[in-house]
């Protein structure tokens, strides 16, 4: 028989701690990098649209439209419309910060037209795991309590598409990061030095969070591994 009591688990409190942790902690620093270098100006001159607009005509990318959206921080590529969103922010902003963002967001279009694989994997993901997102807190609240020998199952096999889905994020993140610190050094959008510095920390820390997303998700998924081998153990 199965006991429920895991909520007083020591290991769960310190999972769940841990990992809220770790998310403030990232999204802090990432706020506080932004923050301080859209505060430093390019003496380029040119805004994260234009820079965009020009990253994409010099990659032949003829398909994709650029559009300024509301909200801080909500930067990113719709592969689907092929539509590439900047916050108004990093749309009209002429700082390192915006330029750093905007480069990132092109470098996402870019994996798109060069079928870069792990960008093809995480589309094909987005699907099953949004349903995977869904059943996890159905499941989570009613079933585990009454029936865990059929919830631990599903929960484990939920988390685990979670948590695949960000692992293949990360090299996504991490080569559109690599791909913008290319284009806007070649460009000479972002002057080197101190611009390309400071440029270079906004989206590094934007990158931890990435990571921080993906260490919450693997301990969360161990946990529920941990506790069906548990189970199951205590049947035998
Ligand atoms: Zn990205």
């Amino acid at each position: 028989m199965y006991s429920p009591g895991f909520y007083f688990d020591p290991f769960y409190l310190l999972l769940t701690f841990g990992t809220i942790a770790l998310s403030v902690y990232a999204s802090w620093r990432v706020k506080s990098a932004y923050g301080r270098y859209s505060q430093v100006p390019a003496r380029s001159g040119l805004s994260g649209a234009q820079i965009a607009q020009r990253i994409l005509d010099l990659n032949g990318i003829q398909d994709v439209s650029i559009h300024p959206i509301a909200g801080q921080l909500s930067d990113h590529y719709d592969p689907a419309n092929k539509r590439l969103m900047l916050s108004e922010e990093n749309y009209y902003g002429t700082n390192v910060a915006a330029l750093g963002v905007a480069a990132h967001e092109c470098g996402h279009a870019i994996q798109h037209q060069q079928l870069y694989a792990p960008l093809q994997w995480r589309m094909a993901a987005v699907g099953i795991t949004t349903i995977a997102g869904q059943i996890i807190p159905f499941v989570g609240m009613g079933l585990l309590w009454l029936m865990p020998k059929i919830a631990l199952p599903i929960l484990a096999v939920c988390f685990g598409i979670v948590m695949l889905f960000q692992l293949v994020t990360l090299p996504v993140e991490f080569d559109a990061t690599a791909r913008a610190k290319r284009i806007l050094a070649s460009t000479g959008a972002v002057a080197p030095g101190e611009e390309t510095a400071a440029m270079s920390r906004v989206l590094d820390a934007a990158a931890l969070t990435y990571v921080a997303a993906f260490i919450s998700a693997l301990g969360t998924f161990l946990y529920y591994v941990m506790l069906l081998l548990g189970n199951n153990r205590r049947d035998e």
